[in-house]
């Protein structure tokens, strides 16, 4: 897809034409022009030839559970960037038992999620992170960000009318806030009511603790969801697995979180990997607890998908660790496979592709 010379095409027609092409773009999910039927012939050929819709991508499904997919798109420079479509069922009791009421749209709500990327690789070369093994290339642009959510969203609607991306989680590869201007603007089309019309509450962004794109966050009219990859309780073990601790130190950052917080009044979400044998102990869980007591912190223990370098906790371990800290008054949830069933943690599938296309076999 590419719409650089998409204002170029309209400038000369009626100003509705805008609105309509939007319509079509990014609520209709046309992949040609030719479905923009109320458009003039002569505009749809010539949008045809200065504003390609295709997107090219290849498909990876989880052949067990076919909850999740995995997609590689191919950008016009011939490089590719990963994103996955996160299918949760709907909860079909919760759905009968609310039927007819407000709270009907939200039991349904939670069904598709898109994980999307905002730089191709990542510069930040986390240890336990496939993303950063492979280098960095470049900074994605807006449209490139959007182009993955639009991808999706065709493809639902191919397989039924209703069906639409309901959730966006900025988890992909890369580091959204060293990619700050695309990344906002990105994330401000996609909650736009004339564009993608995704409530900026159902959109999360995930920072490994850059504190400037925290403070400009928080200026942002935009309430979408923050969190931050935190992954261990003390500068020390952090720097270890995360390059990027040496600049940003735990202080640096709570002290940005709490700005956040007072500034936006909203909930921020710790991401906290559990790896067997380094940051899973009971010692890590008691000094965990001492900084997330806070109001408005919340953590969120994900099981490790192993990459080659570390092991991921056992569930005992895990559910353990759970209630060591809820013990202690905190907040804390357990992500349930996001992404184990179709190995969605970022940078594997790209790597996997390199390595013969072989993900789901
Ligand atoms: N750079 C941003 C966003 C991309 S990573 C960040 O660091 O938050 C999104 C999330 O996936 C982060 O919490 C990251 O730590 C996590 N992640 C990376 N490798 C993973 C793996 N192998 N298993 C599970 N989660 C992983």
């Amino acid at each position: 897809m590419k719409l650089n010379n998409l204002s170029q095409v309209l400038k000369d027609q009626p100003k509705y034409r805008y609105v309509q092409v939007n319509k079509f773009l990014f609520q209709d999910y046309i992949s040609d022009w030719s479905e923009a039927s109320s458009l003039p012939k002569s505009l749809r050929e010539e949008l045809a030839l200065e504003c390609p819709l295709e997107i090219k991508a290849d498909i990876f499904e989880d052949q067990g559970r076919k909850l999740s997919k995995k997609a590689l798109i191919y950008l016009e420079d011939g490089e590719s960037v990963e994103t996955v479509l996160i299918r949760q069922k709907a909860d079909k009791k919760l759905e009968k038992d609310m039927e007819g009421s407000d709270a009907k749209a939200d039991a349904r709500a939670h069904r598709n999620t898109v994980c999307i990327s905002s730089q191709i690789g990542c510069p930040l070369d986390c240890s336990f992170c496939a993303t950063g093994q492979s280098g960095f290339k470049r900074n994605l642009s807006a449209e490139e960000i959007v182009e993955q959510v639009v991808f999706w969203q065709r493809l639902l609607k191919q397989e039924a009318k209703d069906e639409k991306v309901d959730n966006i989680v900025f988890m992909g590869m890369g580091e959204p806030f060293l990619n700050y201007n695309e990344f906002i603007k990105a994330a401000k089309f996609i909650n736009n009511p004339e564009t993608l019309n995704i409530g900026a509450r159902r959109m999360s962004v995930s920072t490994a603790g850059i504190t400037e794109g925290i403070k400009r966050l928080a200026g942002e009219k935009l309430q979408m969801n923050l969190a931050i990859s935190l992954h261990a309780s003390t500068d020390t073990l952090r720097r270890k697995l995360m390059p990027v601790a040496k600049k940003y130190e735990l202080e640096d950052i709570f002290r940005a979180v709490d700005d956040y917080i007072k500034k936006t009044g909203r909930r921020v979400m710790f991401e906290y990997l559990m790896m067997k044998g380094v940051n899973d102990s009971q010692a890590d869980a008691e000094e965990l607890s001492i900084l997330m007591r806070k109001p408005l912190y919340l953590i969120n223990l994900i099981p490790y998908n192993e990459t080659g370098r570390f092991q991921a906790s056992t569930r005992e371990t895990i559910d353990h660790f759970k209630n060591t800290l809820e013990k202690k008054g905190v907040s804390v949830t357990v992500r349930l496979s996001f992404g184990s069933d179709i190995s969605a943690a970022c940078g594997q599938l790209k790597r996997s592709v390199g390595a013969k296309k072989k993900m789901f076999d």
